[in-house]
């Protein structure tokens, strides 16, 4: 059931679905808007009691993101760090998180393994190499989340995870929307007025079209009822999820409007 700006309380976060034993939770966002800071979503997976971080980010939303956990589960049940990429809103917080979950495992490509130690000092053995193929996260209650590939979608070596009991899909970066000063929302309302917070990022940051047809042929198997992206609002009307999908497959971008960008 999609539900109106008006009643999300935007810093205490979201559940966007909940049957009992599996949640799955915006962890909400700053009070205040901040000129020049890319705004970012963090969410959690809670299976019977088990806790998986969707890039948790860094040191400065680090407070607002363990407090918003603890609302649902103790931190140290968090058991599963997964980071769709190696960018610094993503994973820089790492050492910082398993200062307080200390028995999580790092989910990252193994592309990015020998990276991630250069935002500090951690015991790599926590690491979980993901091959370009992707994989599974399996759950105790003999649910799993899919390990999906995304790669180029703009980072290299990329994935999203798609949970089949809630049938929403973290896509990372891909969704993302950036927001003018006082006009963010949590929802998408409006996917056609929406597109023109997305539009200037996905052009410039996914690699080409090439990497999108591939993807959105590797995931066409999949139901989606919602995308949760890492930075912007969350699309949770299937139709504007149709929508997305086909505003994706027409996009030139990166080394597509390579002229466009040396001008
Ligand atoms: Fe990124």
């Amino acid at each position: 059931m999609a539900k109106s700006r008006k009643e999300v309380d935007i810093v205490r976060g979201d559940i966007l679905y909940d049957d009992g034993a599996h949640k799955f939770i915006w962890l909400g966002w700053e009070e205040q808007e901040e000129e020049g800071l890319v705004q970012t979503n963090q969410y959690l997976i809670v299976d019977n009691g088990v806790g998986v971080a969707l890039d948790p980010g860094g040191i400065h939303v680090f407070s607002r993101v363990v407090a918003n956990i603890a609302r649902y589960i103790d931190i140290e049940k968090v058991e599963h760090l997964f980071y769709t990429h190696q960018d610094p809103d993503v994973s820089s917080g790492v050492t910082l998180w398993l200062s307080v979950v200390p028995n999580a495992r790092v989910y990252i490509s193994k592309h990015w393994v020998r990276f991630l130690p250069h935002f500090g000092v951690f015991d790599i053995k926590k690491m979980v190499p993901i091959d370009d193929g992707g994989g599974r996260i399996n759950l105790p209650g003999g649910n799993y989340l899919e390990i999906i590939p995304a790669h180029f979608l703009h980072s290299e070596a990329n994935f999203h995870l798609y949970d089949p009991k809630s049938k929403i899909l973290f896509t990372g970066d891909l969704g993302t929307a950036i927001f003018p000063m006082g006009q963010r929302y949590v929802y998408v309302e409006n996917f056609d007025s929406h597109v023109k917070f997305m539009e200037g990022f996905h052009k410039r940051y996914l690699v080409s079209n090439i990497a999108i047809r591939k993807y959105l042929d590797r995931i066409s198997r999949l139901d989606v009822e919602a995308i949760a992206p890492q930075h912007g609002a969350i699309i949770n009307k299937k139709e504007h999820v149709k929508q997305f999908f086909n505003w994706l497959s027409g996009l030139k971008c990166g080394i597509d409007i390579i002229d466009e960008i040396y001008r």
